[in-house]
């Protein structure tokens, strides 16, 4: 390999040195020495040569170098993001933070989500250009994906070594909007869930005439009397059905809900429960799922469900607690009514997040024809709601029962 070198970066003890060793070490050291003085000098000058057995790959790949690695890069993405907002996007408001410590093999690193309100004069394609733009240490494999969680809210899903790290939400300024008097009126469906625990939960908006939708916890304390109480107010009901999450991140095992359908059942209990669960919400239309991140995802389980609500004419919105649920997909095989486009009202309870979010459903009944918002009895949500849905029935939208939302 010698004559590889150029000759201006050839060591001294590459000529001179194996002559003095030959003489000071027995062979067997002698060719060892060799060996190391080669490999850490292609280490240097070609370090490609080594493929898999460069010098700091094995110190990489073991979980405490990796998660300082992590952290390393997180600091820095966090500096470059935010830097890189302030200037395209001055002005922008920050909200709903969340920071968790996750850990998976061995592995730790922080992962962060945030959503951003953005000015009115900065489009969020803008905000995804330059972010996109930004470059890393190639040695972190920092990739940026964009996402559409939600319509016209782009997020962008960013990960490190394949570790992800920050999901950002950028939402859109919006005008309240006004249905133009020659189109047809958008629809918009307003579905409250995680119902029956509390008694007075919806005591606000019980006096409303506008149509909104109830999704009720079978088998939770207040469950007969809400439904008993929405069927009388004529408000449409759904079984708010417990599927099974991924198990946390910091490993913690919840009570799950009762009633909660498992990857361990078997398919026969899988139909068994979810017929009982229909049985304990009486008057229901439709279905959806609370929780599900690890049930949704499996295909002959999500079946089994489905094919109870067939015969019983029931619906299904697919709360989509991940994004590759298959309910959506499976119930429009079977040929049930479904939806699976909705848009969260509440992540975030504050007030003002919550006009901000409605104003978003609004943007979308306009652009769609028509929309679903799930929000959770909060006393923001439904201070926020019992104003909002007379007044957006005003403004043009009919307010509709989820069922009408469905395809
Ligand atoms: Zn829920």
């Amino acid at each position: 390999m010698t004559p590889a070198l150029p000759p201006s970066s050839q060591p001294d003890h590459a000529s001179r040195g194996p002559a003095l060793a030959r003489r000071a070490l027995p062979p067997l050291l002698f060719c060892l020495a060799r060996i190391v003085v080669c490999g850490t000098l292609i280490g240097w000058l070609a370090p490609e040569l080594l493929g898999p057995f460069r010098h700091d790959t094995p110190e990489l790949t073991t979980p405490a170098r990796l998660s300082k690695t992590l952290a390393t890069a997180t600091r820095t993405l966090d500096q470059e993001l935010f830097s890189t907002l302030k200037k395209v996007a001055p002005g922008l408001r920050p909200f709903n933070p969340q920071e968790r410590l996750e850990t998976f093999q061995g592995v730790q690193w922080r992962s962060t989500r945030l959503e951003l309100q953005l000015p009115a004069s900065v489009s969020p394609e803008k905000v995804v250009g330059a972010l996109q733009a930004l470059s890393f240490d190639a040695d972190w494999q920092v990739r940026l994906k964009p996402l559409w969680l939600e319509p016209l809210s782009p997020s962008i899903h960013i990960t490190v070594r394949g570790y992800p790290t920050h999901l950002l939400t950028l939402h859109p300024a919006l005008q309240p909007a006004e249905v133009p008097a020659a189109s047809p009126r958008p629809r918009i469906a307003i579905l409250i869930d995680d119902l029956g625990v509390d008694r007075s939960a919806l005591e606000a908006l019980w006096p409303l005439e506008t149509p909104f939708s109830v999704a009720i916890l079978p088998f939770t304390p207040y469950a007969l009397e809400l439904a008993e109480r929405a069927y009388q107010r004529q408000k449409e009901i759904l079984v708010h059905l417990p599927m099974e999450p991924l198990p946390r991140p910091d490993g913690e095992r919840l009570e799950p809900p009762l009633g909660q359908l498992t990857l361990q059942m078997s398919l026969e209990e899988v139909k068994q429960k979810t017929r009982r669960a229909v049985l304990a919400v009486p008057y229901a239309r439709g279905v959806n799922n609370h929780q599900g991140s690890a049930f949704t995802r499996d295909r002959t389980r999500m079946s089994a469900m489905l094919e109870v609500l067939l015969p019983e004419q029931l619906f299904f919105v697919d709360s989509r607690t991940i994004g590759d649920s298959i309910g959506l997909e499976l119930a429009r095989e079977l040929g049930i009514p479904a939806t699976g486009r909705q848009l969260f009202l509440d992540n975030d309870p504050e007030p003002d997040r919550i006009r901000q979010a409605l104003e978003r459903l609004k943007a979308v009944a306009l652009k769609k024809g028509s929309a679903l918002g799930i929000g959770h009895p909060y006393p923001t949500t439904l201070e926020v709601l019992r104003t909002w849905l007379p007044e957006a029935q005003q403004a043009g939208f009919d307010l509709v029962p989820v069922s009408s939302v469905t395809e």
